[in-house]
């Protein structure tokens, strides 16, 4: 017999790092001693009193049980409590947030909850790939809003169609940026909102890197805007900020209607997060916030050291402000693939395509700051041999 995938899978484009996985094992099989910078995946463990906390959980056998299906109400108490002690905003854990399996999965399923056959989804391009995926599967069309330098990678909103707005249902906006590593400020923030409002379209707001920065900067939560609340849905996630990306553990914040729409899509799908993992996660947000700090000054020390090679090669590179991504102009005449692929099958460096986040991302590409300071010099050099 042979079935066929149904159409919104076929619809879908290969999930960009599992086509990058591919080709990475393919190189090192021939003994390349590998630099991977691809996937956002940080490269030490969870904080060891976290996992302390998992393990103690576990041992409970009143955790064994199925979740609450919007989180428990403890994981939710701690989530805006964090948010407030954070943002300094006042959130209502029992109608205003939610627990989620990792923000991916809120992402994932938050179409299905509110975009019909047809609905235009409004998504950044280049981008995490999710908010394109979901749509399709959820029905929808995405409508790609490019982000391009000389907007700072922010969307230009006078910019899409008319038509593509009268139909569309929400606008997903991500920052600090992945891939682009671009920032927002509150005067961006009002914008969208104000957008929004006027149109009548759901905000989203991926804020997996609100933790990630440097230099003194503090990333903003789209609902410090006044009026957010009545049009917007952000989703938070412990992945990044305390190395927990295999834990799955998020949470998403704000409009009551949308967490509510979430909430009975995932009723019906999954059956929440692990209550032990939900435990572990208020021992993150509860415990030592040095950890995040201590985090960030190793990705700072990281940064630097491959923005300077980078430059040093003659790229014009931007120091990313926040997230631990470097996103690189390519070498004039090499494209996106191109450049890639050299560095991959040249030096044994792993970076992702900038135009496998979207068309838009063409002319760039994106390296992870997952490796130590002197990996990252070692790539440097390998590529500068490279001979651009
Ligand atoms: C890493 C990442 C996430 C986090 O996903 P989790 O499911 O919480 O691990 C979400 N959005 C973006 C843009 C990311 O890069």
């Amino acid at each position: 017999m042979k079935f066929e995938f149904a159409d919104r899978l076929q619809k879908l484009p290969p999930y960009l790092f599992a086509e990058l996985d591919r080709l990475r094992d393919a190189v090192a099989a021939r003994g390349v001693d590998i630099i991977d910078l691809g996937v956002g995946d940080p490269d030490h463990g969870s904080p060891a009193h976290v996992v302390e906390s998992l393990c103690q959980a576990a041992a409970d056998p009143a955790n064994h049980h199925y979740p609450a299906y919007s989180g428990m109400s403890s994981f939710r108490d701690t989530a805006a409590q964090w948010i407030k002690n954070r943002f300094g905003l006042t959130l209502d854990p029992a109608k205003e947030v939610i627990a989620l399996i990792g923000s991916k999965e809120g992402v994932a399923h938050f179409p299905l909850a509110f975009v019909n056959i047809g609905d235009v989804v409004l998504v950044p391009s280049p981008a995490y790939p999710v908010y394109h995926a979901s749509t399709i599967m959820a029905g929808g069309e995405p409508v790609e809003m490019p982000l391009l330098k000389e907007n700072d990678f922010l969307p230009d909103l006078d910019a899409i169609k008319p038509e593509d707005l009268k139909r569309a249902k929400a606008l997903v906006i991500n920052y600090p940026n992945n891939p682009t590593a671009a920032t927002a400020d509150l005067d961006f923030y009002k914008k969208v909102v104000e957008f929004c409002h006027e149109h009548g379209l759901i905000l989203v707001s991926d804020a997996a890197y609100t933790e990630m920065a440097f230099d003194g900067y503090q990333p903003h939560s789209i609902l410090e805007v006044p009026g957010a609340k009545e049009v917007a849905i952000e989703f938070h996630s412990l992945s990044k900020t305390y190395n927990m990306t295999g834990w799955r553990i998020g949470y998403a914040i704000g409009n009551e209607d949308l967490v509510a729409g979430l909430g009975k899509v995932k009723s019906q799908i999954d059956s929440g997060a692990f209550d032990v993992v939900q435990q572990a996660g208020i021992t993150a947000m509860t415990g030592d916030q040095d950890f995040v700090y201590r985090n960030n000054e190793m990705y700072k020390g990281r940064r630097d050291v491959l923005v300077e090679g980078l430059r040093n090669l003659g790229l014009d590179v931007a120091t990313p402000k926040a997230t631990f991504y470097v996103w690189c102009p390519c070498p004039d005449g090499l494209t996106s693939t191109e450049f890639t692929t050299r560095m991959l099958e040249e030096c044994g460096v792993v970076s992702t395509p900038g135009n496998g986040f979207g068309a838009p991302g063409e002319g760039y590409v994106r390296f992870a700051l997952t490796v130590s300071k002197g990996r990252l010099q070692e790539a440097v050099e390998r590529i500068a041999k490279m001979g651009l």
